[in-house]
This record gives structure tokens, C-alpha cells and sequence, in this order.
């Protein structure tokens, strides 16, 4: 081979890798994809057998990952590191807020989890794979706790932007009562833009003949809220959403079983491992490492294995880039990291 033909194949080689560490492939079209490809597309690695995910075209209730990121987001305000460069990040909507849409496909009804500061872009997102889905109809959002990645979006709903009529607001008592009590939120429900609706510990919540919602109380700084994550049952399938706790060992659940139970579980993963911040103490912002959730979940079936997909990034996560070493290190192990625009069959 010439010279030239090898410096040819090393710019297209190099073209590609560049692409696949910097972008995470998203999927906006009306019709449900094979979000397996969109895995393998993005990663180098070989994958766990994850081809379950792909919703089948008959799922009668469809999950999108709407967001993947921690509260903070990527950007993130005043990171000057190679993960929130410019060169790096070159779409602003790439890695949003962590976020999950629901459409109920038979019943012609949707539902989120969580109100993110990027609640907009999401949305946007949300009705390209949906268009059915309205705001006035829309079946409202289920939030896990008021910390300012999981209910800042709730403000689009108000006078000053979309003045929304009574989109229910699915919330624990303590989220509910800071609502209530407290501006600009308070204007929100006191307008009606908002209809709260209460929500208790292991209390199932049926919204569709196919659709039900269990909220799970965890263990996390609860300032302002208590923390819940939720369980979601489809007709064939359920989802775990567990976006922050503070270590699985403080939980009195087991999460080994709740794995188990379900058929994907989308869990924190806010960072990496004990290392990631120079600049805070990172046990005063207590999640489980991804490192530990390694090896706590080292025990299960590889089949249990696969139903794991990390969410909930740290902008500074090393997983962020497919092609890092840590990426590799949770991929081999059997486990998944979500990635914006993945589908689900429930
Ligand atoms: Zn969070
Ligand atoms: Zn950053
Ligand atoms: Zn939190």
C-alpha cells in the first residue's frame, strides 16, 4: 500500500474515533428504533446482550431516556476541564438533565419523570418520538425530590412562559407541602397551572389500563423533600428509577433483589469513583460510586447484569466518553451506561 492510501485510512480511522468519544447518536424519529444500534454505533467495545431493549413495534407502552446527566448538567457553570469544552460538546442538547418520558401508545397518553431545568429541549424531544403527545392532554410529571436537576422545569408551566391549565404534578407529601409553600411554586398551584397529586410510599398508581407507577422511598440529603424513586409497570415489562440515593447501604431495601424484580434498572451513577472532585468533599454529596455498585452488583446473574443502565452523570464521569477506560470497565462487566434517546418496550 502507498503512503497515501495508509494516511487515508488513518483520517478516516481517526474521524470516526473522534466522533464516537464525543457524541451520543439520538434518536428523534416518530417511529420506535432498534436502540441496540444506537449502542453499537457509539461504543467500541463489545456490548452485553442488550438487544432486549429494543422495543418491539407492538410494545403498547414505550420508555425514552429523555436526560442522563446530574442536576448541575453538561455543561456544567464554570467547568473549565475537557468534558464541558466547547470542542468537546459541540451540541448544548446532547447530555441533558436525567429525565424519562412514558407513552402509554393505546391509550394516546404520556407522562415524565422529572421537571429539569432542560424541561424544554426535552419536551421537544419527547413529542419527535411521540407527536401525538400535547401539553393540554399531557398525563402529567412525577417528580423524586426538589433538588434543583429534578423540579426547576416545573416553572415553564407558569404565567410567564407556557401558563399551563392544570397538568398534574405527582408528588410525595413533603415535595407537595414545599410547593405549596414556597415561590415561585406556590404561584403555580395557587394559579392552577399545576394540579398536585398526592402520592404515598409503595402506593401503586394506575394511570392507564397498561401503565402503573409505585414511588419508593430512598435514603438522600433531603433538605427541602423527601427522595423517591419509582418503579414503572408496563403490560410485559417494568422499569426501576432510582436517579439519586446516597449509598446503597443506608437503603433498608436490597437493591441485588430489586434488580432482580425488574426488567431495567436505570440507577445513579453521579460519579465515577472517590476521586472525581478536586474541589468539594465529595462526603458531603454522598451517592454510591460507580465503582461500588460494581461490586455490590458483581453477584448477580449476568442476565441481572444487563438489566442495569447507569444514569445521572456527573459532567466530570470518565463513563461519559465511551471510548475511556472506565466505559470499557462497566460495559465488559455486563452493565449498561444510558445514553440520551435510547427506547424501551414495557
Ligand atoms: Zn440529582
Ligand atoms: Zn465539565
Ligand atoms: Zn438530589
Amino acid at each position: 500500500m502507498s503512503l497515501k492510501v495508509i494516511q487515508g485510512f488513518v483520517l478516516i480511522w481517526l474521524f470516526f474515533s473522534c466522533n464516537n468519544a464525543v457524541s451520543v447518536p439520538e434518536n428523534t424519529s416518530a417511529e420506535v428504533s432498534d436502540s441496540s444500534t444506537l449502542i453499537s454505533e457509539s461504543q467500541s467495545v463489545e456490548v452485553s446482550s442488550t438487544a432486549q431493549e429494543m422495543p418491539d413495534s407492538n410494545a403498547k407502552v414505550v420508555l425514552a431516556v429523555l436526560g442522563v446527566m446530574q442536576d448541575g448538567g453538561r455543561p456544567h457553570l464554570g467547568c473549565e476541564k475537557s468534558c464541558c469544552a466547547p470542542e468537546t460538546l459541540q451540541n448544548m442538547n446532547d447530555f441533558l438533565v436525567v429525565s424519562l418520558g412514558i407513552f402509554d401508545r393505546e391509550h394516546t397518553q404520556g407522562y415524565m419523570m422529572e421537571a429539569t431545568p432542560d424541561f424544554v429541549p426535552q419536551w421537544r424531544k419527547f413529542k419527535g418520538i411521540f407527536p401525538e403527545i400535547t401539553l393540554k392532554t399531557f398525563g402529567g410529571i412525577f417528580l423524586t425530590h426538589a433538588h434543583i436537576g429534578h423540579y426547576l422545569g416545573l416553572a415553564y408551566l407558569g404565567k410567564e412562559a407556557f401558563n399551563a391549565h392544570a397538568t398534574p404534578v405527582y408528588a410525595m407529601p413533603r415535595m407537595a407541602e414545599f410547593l405549596k409553600n414556597n415561590g415561585p411554586w406556590s404561584q403555580l398551584v395557587a394559579n392552577e397551572n399545576i394540579e398536585l397529586r398526592p402520592t404515598a410510599h409503595n402506593d401503586t398508581l394506575q394511570l392507564t389500563k397498561n401503565l402503573s407507577v409505585i414511588p419508593i422511598l430512598v435514603p438522600h440529603r433531603d433538605e427541602y423533600s423527601e427522595t423517591v424513586g419509582y418503579q414503572i409497570i408496563g403490560p410485559e415489562k417494568s422499569a426501576l428509577f432510582i436517579p439519586d440515593i446516597d449509598k446503597w447501604e443506608r437503603w433498608d431495601q436490597s437493591i441485588l433483589e430489586l434488580i432482580q424484580q425488574v426488567d431495567y434498572a436505570f440507577l445513579d451513577a453521579t460519579f465515577f469513583d472517590g476521586k472525581e472532585l478536586d474541589n468539594r468533599d465529595m462526603s458531603l454529596v454522598p451517592h454510591p460510586f460507580m465503582v461500588e455498585s460494581l461490586d455490590l452488583f458483581d453477584t448477580l446473574e449476568i442476565s441481572d447484569r444487563n438489566k442495569v443502565y447507569f444514569i445521572h452523570f456527573n459532567h466530570t464521569n470518565p463513563v461519559l466518553d465511551a471510548d475511556s477506560q472506565a466505559a470499557n470497565r462497566v460495559n465488559l462487566a455486563g452493565f449498561n451506561i444510558a445514553q440520551q434517546g435510547q427506547l424501551f418496550g414495557l
